[in-house]
């Protein structure tokens, strides 16, 4: 059975007839994502929904929806659709779960999960970056989101556990505390693995330990934190 989205509606120039970036959606949905084998109709639809260029730097608007990561600032980047298409579909979401994502950024993965979501919590380290994508959400009427400042290495036991985690930040190796965090039966998904390349891992928690299937390999900017690497840039 296809899974209804949340029911969450977005300002009428976003998405509506009027909205000029709707056809580039599509097609990104079509020819980058359908088209490489995602296969859930639910992920697809999400991904025609959320204004992607809404969550990049004004000069970088025009490139939303071209097949590639792009700068968001502070250093950081804005993954390829491919690969928050393939995260997300790897968490096999359902509309009741409460996930946890490591690393808001721009906040445009966290809008994607809070549509196939029940909730989404979702921390941050860099608190200028945290607030764009506030404003963001809170402009797109996201109510079921809720964005830390923190080292979200350490996860946020506050909410937890989680139906499911994941990390948007390269890890040295999967944080314990977000195994902890996560529910029995529970999906994590992060890319593992030294600085310069990882491979995107697949985990699911059985008899309270995670068991692991790798995915591809993946690059990704680095998870800084007590879990993750040493902030070298002090
Ligand atoms: N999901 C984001 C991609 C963000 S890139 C998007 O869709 O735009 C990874 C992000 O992880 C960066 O913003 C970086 O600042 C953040 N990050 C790195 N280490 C972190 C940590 N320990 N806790 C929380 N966020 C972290």
């Amino acid at each position: 059975m296809i899974q209804p989205l949340t029911n969450q509606a977005f300002p009428a120039e976003c998405g509506g007839p009027d909205d000029p970036f709707r056809h580039l959606r599509d097609d990104m949905a079509e020819s980058q994502l359908a088209a490489r084998g995602v296969l859930d109709p639910c992920v697809l639809e999400a991904m025609r929904r959320v204004p992607r260029h809404l969550f990049l730097p004004p000069d970088q608007a025009d490139r939303a929806y071209l097949d590639q990561p792009l700068p968001i600032g502070q250093g950081q980047t804005i993954s390829q659709p491919y690969m928050v298409a393939c995260m997300t579909e790897l968490l096999a979401l359902q509309p009741g779960h409460r996930v946890l994502e490591i690393g808001t950024g721009s906040g445009y993965q966290t809008a994607v999960l809070a549509l196939l979501a029940g909730g989404v919590v979702s921390v941050e380290r860099l608190e200028p970056l945290l607030e764009e994508a506030r404003k963001r959400l809170k402009y797109l009427g996201l109510d079921n989101i809720s964005l830390h400042c923190g080292d979200g290495s350490l996860g946020f036991p506050e909410q937890a556990p989680y139906d499911a985690v994941l990390v948007t930040a390269a890890c040295p190796k999967i944080p314990p505390a977000l195994v902890d965090q996560l529910a029995e039966g529970g999906r994590l998904v992060a890319p593992v693995g030294p600085k310069d390349l990882q491979e995107l891992v697949l985990g699911v928690k059985t008899g309270g330990k995670l068991t692991l299937r790798r995915q591809f390999g993946c690059r990704f900017v680095p998870l800084i934190g007590r879990q993750g690497w040493r902030d070298d840039s002090r």
